[in-house]
């Protein structure tokens, strides 16, 4: 799955070369890819005539393009290998394209959606008041959004009778912090993922919020050399930037702060990758 610097990229890219055009037609396919439009691929098709795109949102993973005059949203599912694609007329229809939107202008290029394994699609939804798609309305804040409220992810961790890792996937708290990132950020704030996020300090916290804004960041700046090119090409499966990683993967290997060979341990059907002298397992209190 793309985690929320992947999909960051390809909102861009779609900023770039999508926003302010004109829905001439669209054209399904695939009907799988627009499963989720319930009311099906003609329904689709025809709400989107004539709309204009407005800007590419993301909160997340979620990403999702306004229709302006509509008060609804085309939101995108790239599910494990789904791929927006902008491409010139001529190019030849990749083998797995589901969906092909053209655009009422003289530019020379259309937005296609290519899935391979057609886990991903596109649909169409109303917008809440925030302008949010309304089956994404209770998906939390990322971390990078200006208006992300840290006094209030802390305090919520407080509350909740969970461990830091836990409640770094949980997307009502706080959205876009996959596995990989949170066993980034939870090496760098030198804490295990098992921790108890009732006895989290304020300074801690801050600390660890931080720690994951900066590898976010750090993927950011890596990846967002490859959107400037002209056609948006972010693969959902293969699209993971070539970024160090200090933790994640690196099970056997010397930790890079204390040479300790980093361990891995199933989690929640994944992996949690820790280095067992910087990040202790917590104490059981009883
Ligand atoms: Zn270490």
């Amino acid at each position: 799955m793309p985690e929320l610097p992947e999909v960051e990229v390809v909102r861009r890219g779609l900023e770039r070369w999508v926003a302010q055009r004109t829905v001439a037609e669209a054209e399904v396919l695939h009907p799988r890819a627009v499963r989720r439009h319930v009311a099906g691929a003609d329904d689709f098709t025809h709400r989107l005539k004539g709309h204009r795109v407005g800007v590419p949102m993301r909160r997340g993973k979620y990403l999702w393009l306004p229709l302006e005059d509509a008060n609804q949203s085309i939101l995108a599912h790239l599910g494990m290998s789904g791929q927006l694609l902008v491409q010139p007329h001529e190019a030849a229809d990749e083998k797995h394209l589901r969906i092909r939107v053209r655009f009422a202008d003289d530019l020379d290029t259309e937005l296609r959606f290519v899935d391979q394994r057609t886990f991903g699609g596109l649909s169409l939804h109303d917008n809440t008041e925030d302008g949010l798609p309304d089956v994404i309305a209770h998906i939390a804040r990322d971390p990078l959004d200006p208006l992300f409220d840290d006094e209030a992810f802390h305090q919520a961790l407080r509350r909740k009778r969970s461990t830091i890792k836990r409640a770094l996937l949980d997307q009502s708290l706080i959205s876009g912090v996959g596995n990989i990132y949170a066993d980034e950020a939870l090496w760098r704030a030198r804490l295990h993922y098992e921790r108890p996020t009732a006895g989290f300090t304020r300074p801690r916290t801050t600390e660890l919020l931080g720690h994951v804004r900066d590898v976010m960041n750090a993927a950011l700046a890596v990846g967002g050399t490859s959107f400037d090119s002209l056609y948006v090409n972010v693969n959902g499966e293969s699209g993971y930037f070539d970024r160090s990683l200090d933790a994640y993967g690196r099970e056997g290997l010397p930790c890079k702060r204390c040479g300790t060979p980093m361990r891995r341990r199933p989690w929640m059907n994944r992996s949690s990758y820790f280095c067992p002298k910087c990040q202790r397992v917590p104490r059981v209190s009883s």
